[in-house]
């Protein structure tokens, strides 16, 4: 089968050095393999994904040498590629799951579930403690009538394991460290878990790279594709980049933002930079992207998080 590889990148400011580094090990992933590329923008927050940011992000993306095939600008069969132009196939799949009574309402509140002393999972998100799985019908017309409701799966105690294509063998067990998860929240949105899933399968991805702050998503995604009826994509997930102090990147880090980066680097000398960081230029000698083709190799990459140096960028 011929290798599709994908980027998904939330435009919610400029990029920064994990988001490249992300861009750069789909594309060399896919390229590698004769595949093709897709771009995908990851733009359900519409508050926090202002059009402008997509806008620069095409730009920065295209400076950088990092290409597509499908994708905003260059268009292809699946379009449009903004996921807040994609509603009615989330809404599709939805009905999916709904016509398996999966899907129930949730009524609670963010601040209410911070509040209680609910468990939580390792990367800080909650795990649900079943609140509103069991409202009568008309406990939900009752509360209907005050809040509108966010909607979630009701997953069984399972485990689900898979194998992933970088980090080895992965499972969760999908009710003891997931929880009943939002399909849909209580303003309309549509959460990333579905629409990733029902986006990668619909535009033929075969392999998804991202970030392993994702690898804890991936048995969620795994369960949705089985309900839905899908073929689900290998999946590689590599460390992530930390800021010198050994936080993760954030807006706090001017220095790894692109927006300082392009006026200090060029794009040559900041992939080669990030290609040392992840193994596979031998020094921190500036290469472009399709220099950096034939060292690719996924084992070269670390496991373990990649602190950065003070000096590189
Ligand atoms: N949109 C997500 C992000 O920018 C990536 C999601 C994915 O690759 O599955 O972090």
């Amino acid at each position: 089968m011929p290798t599709v590889g994908r980027f998904a990148p939330s435009p919610s400011g400029r990029i920064h050095l994990g988001n490249i580094l992300c861009c750069l090990l789909a594309w060399l992933s896919a390229r590698q393999k004769g595949g093709r590329v897709v771009l995908r923008i990851e733009d359900l927050d519409t508050a926090r994904c202002p059009a402008r940011y997509c806008n620069q992000m095409l730009a920065d993306l295209t400076w950088l040498g990092l290409d597509w095939d499908e994708g905003p600008l260059t268009g292809g069969p699946q379009a449009p590629y903004c996921q807040s132009q994609r509603t009615a196939l989330y809404q599709a799949a939805l009905k999916t799951l709904e016509s398996q009574n999966l899907v129930y309402p949730c009524f609670c509140t963010r601040a209410g579930l911070h509040a209680a002393s609910a468990p939580h999972r390792s990367d800080g998100q909650i795990i649900y403690a079943g609140t509103c799985r069991s409202l009568t019908p008309a406990q939900i017309q009752e509360r209907a009538r005050t809040r509108s409701p966010g909607l979630r799966l009701r997953v069984p105690p399972e485990n689900w394991r898979f194998t992933d294509g970088h980090m080895g063998t992965y499972q969760e067990n999908l009710s003891q460290d997931c929880g009943d998860f939002l399909l849909r929240r209580s303003d309309g949105t549509f959460a990333y878990q579905l629409a990733v899933v029902v986006d990668d399968a619909a535009m033929g991805v075969t392999e998804v790279v991202r970030g392993a702050d994702l690898l804890s998503s991936t048995p969620r995604q795994l369960f949705l594709y089985h309900l839905l009826g899908l073929t689900p994509p290998e999946f590689y997930h590599f460390p992530l980049l930390l800021a010198p102090d050994g936080r993760r990147l954030s807006k706090r880090n001017a220095d790894a933002g692109l927006d300082s980066l392009q006026s200090r680097m060029t794009p040559p000398e900041i992939l080669g930079n990030l290609a040392y960081l992840a193994g596979f230029n031998p020094s921190a000698r500036p290469r472009t992207a399709v220099d950096l083709l034939p060292d690719f190799r996924w084992d070269l990459v670390p496991k373990e998080d990649i602190r950065l140096p003070a000096n590189l960028f």
